[in-house]
C-alpha cells in the first residue's frame, strides 16, 4: 500500500500504530535538534517529527516544500502543551519518521521552485493563478471551493432523484439553440462547410425529453455563449437545468425551494425559510426599481405624484403631471445627517442610472427640511412624511422622471445606500421569486418585438386573447419566472408553449418566418405534433449559486479551470492556431 492513513485522519485511537502517509511537505521547521515537517494531502495536514537520518537528508537539502513524498514512522502523542486544537490530527505526530526511497526514487517526486506560496497563492495575480492553476487548487482554501462544489452536486442528485427526476446528458454538439447570445461553432470534417453549434442551454432537448413522456428531467448541463465577456462570465458556464411535465408554476418552485434548503442546510448548516417571497414583475419594478431586487433590506420605493402634482415645485409638477411621468422616492431610517458630500455623492450615483439629479428632504418632527421643503404646504409635508412612515431624522431622496427612468434611478440608489449605511448582512440568503414577466421587449433598434424570456415561454393566456388581437404586445405577461438571491438573478424558467400553432404564432410575432423557423426549429414544431403534454422548467446558473452561497466574489473561484476576461485559458493556453493539415481537413481557409 502506498499509504496506510490519509494526512488527515490520525488521532489519540492511533498512537503506537506504524503509519506510512503520502503527501506533499506544506513546511519544513527546524528547531534546534528537531525538525517537523507538515505533511498535506486533501484531508489535512499530519506533524511528522524527522529521524536523525531523515534529519541529515533535509539539511543535506533533499527535502523542499511541495515535493510529493512518501514517509513512514510511529503514531505518538505530542508533548503537553504543543498539541494544536485546529486540526483534527493536532494531538499527534508520525515520530521516528524516515522518508521512503531517495531523492532520485519514484517516491519522491519534487518540486520546482514555486511561481507562489501555496496558502497565499489567492493574494498573488490572478492571470499567474490561473496559469499555475493546479498549484493554486493545492491551496486548502481554493480547494475547499471544489469540494464543495462537489457536494452540492451530490445534494442535487440525490434530492431530485427522490422527487423522480432523471439524469439525461444532451448533445454538445447540436444546432443552434434560442437563447439569443452568440454561438461557438464548430466545423464538421464530414460535411464540409457545416457546423456544430455548441449549446447555450439544453433547452429544446428538454422540452423534446418531455414530449418523450419522461416526465422529469434534469442535467448539471455545460452551456456555452460567446459573448463579450462582462465582469463575472464565463464563454462556458454551468446550469442545473430542470424540466418538468403537467405542472404548474408552484410545483415546480416547491422542488426547486426545497433543493436549495438541503443544500444550504447540509453545506452550510443554515436553516432556509420556505416557502421563498414571491413577488410579480410589476410589483418587484415598482417597489425596488429592479426586476432583481435584493430584499435583505428595506428601503422600498414609494410614489408620491398624487401629493405633489399639484405642488410649486414644477419639476414635480411637470413630472407628476405626464402620463408616464412619475414623483417617488426611498426613505432612509436616520439618514438626515447625511453629508454635504455624501448627498453629492448619492447624485452621482443617481446621475449614473439617468437621472438628470436628486431632491432630498430631512424629515422632522411632522415637517419637512430642504432647500425645496418650502414649495410644499404642511399638509402635503405631512402626507409624504406618513407616506413613508417616515420618522425625524430620516431622510427621503427623490426622483422625477418617466416612470421607467425614475424607478432605475432609484432602484438603483438602494444597493450603494444599504453599504453605506451597513444594511447589508453578508451572511444573510434572500431568496425570492419574481413572476409574470412581460412576453415580449421592444427592439428599438431593429424596430421589432423580441421575446424577453425565449420563445418558448408561454404567454398569460387572458393577457393574449386580450392584448394579442389589439396589437399591444407590451401589456401580455408570461408565464416566465426568475429566482433571485441577495439581488442577483439566479435561475430563469418558464411554464412553456406546447401547441404548434400557438408556437407558430409567437415566433411570427417576433419577425421570424416560417422558413426560419423551420430550419432552426422544425423539429420542435414536428414533435409538438405528436401529443405534446403541458411542460414548464427552469434553469439555475450553479457557479453563481455557489459563489454566492460561499461568499465569494467571483464565479471563477468555484470552477476547477476557469478562463479569464478574454476568454483564454491561461494554463492550457486555449483558444490556439491549429496546423495546415487540420484546416485542410476541414476545408477551411483563415481569412
Ligand atoms: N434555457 C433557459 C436559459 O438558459 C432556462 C429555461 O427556460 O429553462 O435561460
Amino acid at each position: 500500500m502506498l499509504r496506510t492513513f490519509t494526512c488527515g485522519e490520525l488521532t489519540e485511537k492511533n498512537v503506537g500504530q506504524k503509519a506510512r502517509l503520502y503527501g506533499w511537505v506544506d513546511s519544513v521547521r527546524d528547531h534546534g535538534g528537531l525538525t517537523f515537517i507538515d505533511l498535506r494531502d486533501r484531508y489535512g495536514k499530519t506533524q511528522i517529527v524527522a529521524s536523525a537520518d531523515f534529519q541529515a537528508a533535509i539539511h543535506r537539502g533533499e527535502l523542499k516544500t511541495e515535493d510529493c513524498v512518501q514517509i513512514e514512522g510511529q503514531v505518538a502523542l505530542r508533548p503537553k502543551g504543543t498539541e494544536n486544537p485546529k486540526l483534527v490530527t493536532g494531538k499527534v505526530e508520525v515520530t521516528k519518521a524516515n522518508i521512503v526511497g531517495g531523492p532520485k526514487s519514484a517516491f519522491h517526486s519534487a518540486s520546482s521552485p514555486l511561481p507562489f506560496e501555496i496558502a497565499k497563492s489567492r493574494e498573488t495575480n490572478e492571470e499567474l493563478r490561473m496559469e499555475y492553476r493546479f498549484l493554486d487548487l493545492r491551496n486548502p482554501v481554493v480547494q475547499k471551493n471544489i469540494l464543495t462544489r462537489h457536494r452540492i452536486y451530490q445534494i442535487i442528485r440525490r434530492t431530485l432523484d427522490k422527487h423522480g427526476f432523471i439524469e439525461v446528458e444532451t448533445p454538445i454538439l447540436t444546432k443552434s439553440t434560442p437563447e439569443g447570445a452568440r454561438d461557438y461553432l464548430v466545423p464538421s470534417r464530414l460535411n464540409q462547410g457545416e457546423f456544430y453549434a455548441l449549446p447555450q442551454s439544453p433547452q429544446l432537448f428538454k422540452q423534446i425529453l418531455m414530449v418523450s413522456g419522461l416526465d422529469r428531467y434534469f442535467q448539471i448541463a455545460k452551456c456555452f455563449r460567446d459573448e463579450d465577456l462582462r465582469a463575472d462570465r464565463q464563454p462556458e458556464f454551468t446550469q442545473l437545468d430542470m424540466e418538468m411535465s403537467f405542472i404548474e408554476e408552484n410545483d415546480l418552485f416547491l422542488v426547486v425551494e426545497e433543493l436549495l434548503k438541503e443544500i444550504t442546510k447540509e453545506v452550510m448548516g443554515h436553516e432556509l425559510k420556505t416557502p421563498f417571497v414571491r413577488m410579480t414583475y410589476r410589483e418587484a419594478m415598482a417597489r425596488y426599481g429592479s426586476d432583481k431586487p435584493d430584499l435583505r433590506f428595506g428601503l422600498p420605493i414609494e410614489e408620491i405624484s398624487e401629493i405633489v402634482k399639484n405642488s410649486e415645485f414644477k419639476i414635480f409638477k411637470d413630472a407628476a403631471a405626464k402620463t408616464n411621468g412619475i414623483v417617488a422616492g426611498i426613505c432612509l431610517p436616520q439618514g438626515a445627517s447625511i453629508s454635504r458630500k455624501e448627498i453629492e455623492g448619492l447624485t452621482e450615483a443617481a446621475k449614473k442610472e439617468g437621472a438628470l439629479g436628486l431632491a432630498y428632504f430631512k424629515v422632522e418632527d411632522g415637517k419637512l427640511d430642504s432647500p425645496i421643503a418650502k414649495f410644499f404646504d404642511a399638509a402635503a409635508q405631512s402626507k409624504i412624511i406618513k407616506k413613508f412612515g417616515a420618522s425625524p431624522g430620516d431622510l427621503i431622496l427623490l426622483a422625477a422622471d418617466e416612470r421607467a427612468k425614475a424607478l432605475k434611478v432609484l432602484g438603483g440608489l438602494r444597493h450603494p445606500i444599504a453599504q453605506w449605511k451597513n444594511l447589508v448582512s453578508e451572511r444573510e440568503f434572500n431568496f425570492c421569486w419574481v413572476l409574470d414577466f412581460p412576453l415580449f421587449k421592444w427592439n428599438e433598434e431593429e424596430k421589432r418585438w423580441d421575446s424577453e424570456h425565449h420563445p418558448f415561454t408561454s404567454p398569460n393566456f387572458e393577457d393574449w386573447k386580450k392584448y394579442k388581437p389589439a396589437n399591444e404586445l407590451g401589456k401580455i405577461r408570461s408565464r416566465a419566472y426568475d429566482l433571485v438571491l441577495n439581488g442577483n438573478e439566479i435561475a430563469s424558467g418558464s411554464i412553456r408553449i406546447h401547441k404548434k400553432e400557438l408556437q407558430q404564432e409567437i415566433f411570427e410575432t417576433i419577425g421570424l418566418d416560417k422558413e426560419e423557423t423551420d430550419k432552426r426549429f422544425g423539429f420542435l414544431l414536428k414533435a409538438f405534433q405528436f401529443g405534446a403534454p403541458p411542460h414548464g422548467g427552469i434553469a439555475l446558473g450553479i457557479d453563481r449559486v455557489i459563489t454566492i452561497l460561499l461568499g465569494l466574489d467571483s464565479i471563477r473561484e468555484v470552477i476547477a479551470f476557469p478562463k479569464n476576461q478574454k476568454a483564454v485559458c491561461p494554463m492550457t493556453g486555449a483558444p490556439s492556431p491549429i496546423n495546415e493539415r487540420q484546416l485542410k481537413e476541414l476545408g477551411i481557409k483563415i481569412r
